[in-house]
C-alpha cells in the first residue's frame, strides 16, 4: 500500500483521514496520502475567499481544529466580525473567528496576487503540516446553490441561495428541490487530482456527505471516469448509521435527491464498479449488518464494523477495517 487517495468534505472526511493516518503510521509507514477536497461550499464573504472544507481538513490534520465544533479554531474570539456587523455588513449567521480570519486573509491575498487555489492551499499547509497532500477538487470556483421550495425571510420559493446559507442559517430545515453546482461547466480538476485517482493503490470515500461533498467532487469533469477506470480498489465508509446522519443534516440532502437515509441506499446510490458505479467495497456500521446480503447481491464487497468516530482509537480502528476489506 503506497498511495492512498481520499475524497473528502469537511468534518467527516477530516476525522476519518486522521484515523487513516494513525493506522497507516504502523500498518504502512511508507504510504503517502492525498486528500481531494470539496470546494463547492466555498464563498466570498466580506471580500474574503472562504473554503470551509479545505480549512476543516487542514486544521484537523494540522492540530489546529476546534474539536467540539469540528470546524474553526479553538479559543476563538469574534472581535473583528462584531465590528463588521456594527457596519451593517457581513452575515450574522456565519461565524468568522479572529484567528480563522487570518487564514482567509492570507488565502485571499495569494489568490489576488495570481496564485491558484491549489498554490494557496499548498502555501497554507506549509504552516499546518497536515501530513497529507491536500488538493482542492478544482482551481476554478464551483459553488453549490440550492433551489428553495418555500418562501423564507427575504427569499421566495424558486429562488436559489448559497448552500452555506441553507446549511448554516436555516440548518437545512427549509425544503429545497435541487442542488446546482455553479461554475462546473468551466471547471477542470485541479493539478494532481486525476493523477492521484489513477495512480492510487486505494481510494477511500470517507463518511462525508454523499450529495454536497462527495457528490460535488464526482461532478468535476473527469473525476467520475478516473474513478471508474483506476486500478485502485475503491472503498467507501457509510456516513449513515441506523437510518440517521450521524451529525449534521445529510438526510436533508439525500431526501432532496430521492435517496433513502440508510447505509444500504447510499451504498447502492454510489453503485458497484462492476455495474458502472463507483464502489468495490462498502463499510457499514455493525447496527446496519442486515444490509450486507443486499450489498453483496449488488456486487459490492461489504462488511460491518463500529463506525462512530468518537475518538482517535475508534477512528483508527475504522480505517483498519477499510483496509481489511
Ligand atoms: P461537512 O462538509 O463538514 O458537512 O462534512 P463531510 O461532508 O465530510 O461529512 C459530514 C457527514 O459525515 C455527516 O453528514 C455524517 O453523515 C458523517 N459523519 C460525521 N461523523 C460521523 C461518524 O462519527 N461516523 C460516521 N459513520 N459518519 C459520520
Ligand atoms: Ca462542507
Amino acid at each position: 500500500m503506497r498511495n492512498v487517495t481520499v475524497l473528502a468534505g469537511g468534518v467527516g472526511g477530516a476525522r476519518f483521514t486522521r484515523g487513516l493516518l494513525a493506522h497507516l503510521a504502523t500498518a504502512a509507514p511508507d504510504a503517502a496520502v492525498t486528500v481531494i477536497v470539496n470546494t463547492g461550499d466555498d464563498m466570498w464573504l466580506d471580500g474574503l475567499r472562504i473554503c470551509p472544507d479545505l480549512d476543516t481538513v487542514m486544521y484537523t490534520l494540522g492540530g489546529g481544529i476546534n474539536e467540539e465544533q469540528g470546524w474553526g479554531r479553538p479559543e476563538e474570539t469574534r472581535r473583528a466580525s462584531s465590528e463588521i456587523t456594527a457596519y451593517g455588513r457581513g452575515w450574522s449567521w456565519f461565524t468568522l473567528g479572529d484567528l480563522d480570519l487570518a487564514t482567509h486573509i492570507v488565502r485571499t491575498d495569494l489568490l489576488r496576487s495570481g496564485s491558484t487555489l491549489s498554490e494557496a492551499t499548498e502555501f497554507l499547509c506549509r504552516r499546518w503540516q497536515p501530513g497529507v497532500r491536500l488538493l482542492p477538487m478544482s482551481d476554478q470556483p464551483v459553488e453549490t446553490y440550492v433551489c428553495l421550495d418555500e418562501n423564507i425571510d427575504e427569499h421566495a420559493a424558486g429562488d436559489y441561495i448559497h448552500f452555506e446559507e441553507w446549511w448554516v442559517r436555516y440548518r437545512a430545515r427549509v425544503a429545497v428541490t435541487r442542488f446546482e453546482q455553479r461554475g462546473l461547466a468551466n471547471a477542470v480538476a485541479a493539478p494532481g487530482v486525476l493523477d492521484a485517482i489513477q495512480t492510487a493503490d486505494l481510494i477511500v470515500l470517507p463518511p462525508s456527505n454523499p450529495v454536497v461533498s462527495i457528490g460535488t467532487i464526482l461532478a468535476v469533469p473527469g473525476v467520475r471516469d478516473a474513478l471508474r477506470s483506476t486500478r485502485a480498489l475503491v472503498a467507501g465508509v457509510s456516513p449513515i448509521i441506523g437510518g440517521a446522519a450521524v451529525r449534521g443534516m445529510a438526510d436533508a440532502c439525500l431526501h432532496t435527491i430521492g435517496v433513502d437515509t440508510s447505509a444500504l441506499a447510499v451504498g447502492l446510490h454510489y453503485g458497484a464498479r462492476s455495474q458502472g458505479g463507483l464502489l468495490d467495497a462498502w463499510l457499514v456500521d455493525e447496527t446496519d449488518a442486515a444490509a450486507l446480503p443486499a450489498l453483496t447481491a449488488a456486487g459490492i464487497r461489504s462488511a460491518a464494523a463500529p463506525l462512530w468516530m468518537t475518538d482517535l482509537p475508534a477512528t483508527t480502528a475504522m480505517a483498519a477495517a477499510v483496509l481489511a476489506l
